[in-house]
């Protein structure tokens, strides 16, 4: 197998498993009740640009005829296989965030009748792992794809939609959760876990309530 065939087999392994780990999810929350929402045409949107970096802009580059052939590359050697090695973690913790957030998630800004605010599994170290995933996602695209185009299309692709979701995803929750949100951005890194303040004893912030982590809303949550 070529370089190039290694690469696009990460790519299109990448684009089934992020399909085939959101599909149950999907599913199961469709019947769900929205209470809160923050959808918008401007968040369609950049879901649509994130789309285009993870599937569409790609899948064009691996075309035979492809008419993003002119911005291929000479992959340096080991470039594919670093695409693999990010790649794999960046499943695991796509999976895993996708696993711990449960009924919680949704691919829009939204709280649903019986949200619970998740600070259990990898919601422990940072508060946006689904994210931090996608970073990594598209850094192992970068390797994967040796084409000036497709290669970085999805860390261009999801840029936009980080710096402007982040802060509305945040606020939503600081509404909804109150304090026990706050405290819990007080102890977590957004992508990055925050190495002074890892939770030792007591992993869950005062106001979530369970074993597990989570807390149940009522009502409003405060603020
Ligand atoms: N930003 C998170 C989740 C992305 S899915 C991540 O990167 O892992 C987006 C939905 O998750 C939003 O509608 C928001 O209401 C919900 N959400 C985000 N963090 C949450 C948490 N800690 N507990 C419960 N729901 C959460």
């Amino acid at each position: 197998m070529t370089d190039a065939v290694i690469g696009k087999v990460g790519v299109i392994v990448g684009i089934a498993a992020t399909l085939l780990i959101r599909l149950p999810y999907q599913v199961r929350t469709l019947h769900l009740t929205v209470t809160r929402h923050r959808r918008s045409a401007r968040e369609w949107c950049l879901l649509g640009l994130l789309s285009m970096g993870m599937v569409f802009v790609p899948w064009e580059a691996m075309r035979r005829d492809s008419s993003l052939a002119f911005a291929n590359y000479q992959p340096w050697s080991g470039q594919v296989w670093l695409g693999w090695a990010l790649l794999l973690p960046a499943m695991w913790l796509f999976w895993r965030a996708h696993a711990d957030l449960g009924t919680n998630w949704s691919p829009t800004l939204e709280i649903r009748h019986s949200h619970t605010l998740v600070t259990h599994g990898v919601y422990r170290w940072v508060r946006h792992p689904l994210y931090a995933a996608i970073w990594l996602w598209g850094l192992a695209q970068l390797a994967l794809l040796p084409n000036w185009i497709a290669g970085p299309a999805l860390l261009v692709g999801f840029t936009p939609m980080y710096l402007t979701r982040v802060p509305r995803e945040e606020a939503l929750l600081c509404e909804q959760f109150g304090e026990a949100y706050r405290t819990y951005m007080n102890r977590t890194g957004r992508i990055i876990p925050k190495i002074k303040s890892l939770p030792k004893d007591n992993p869950n912030p005062p106001g979530a309530s369970g074993g597990s982590g989570s807390t149940v809303i009522s009502g409003g949550g405060g603020g």
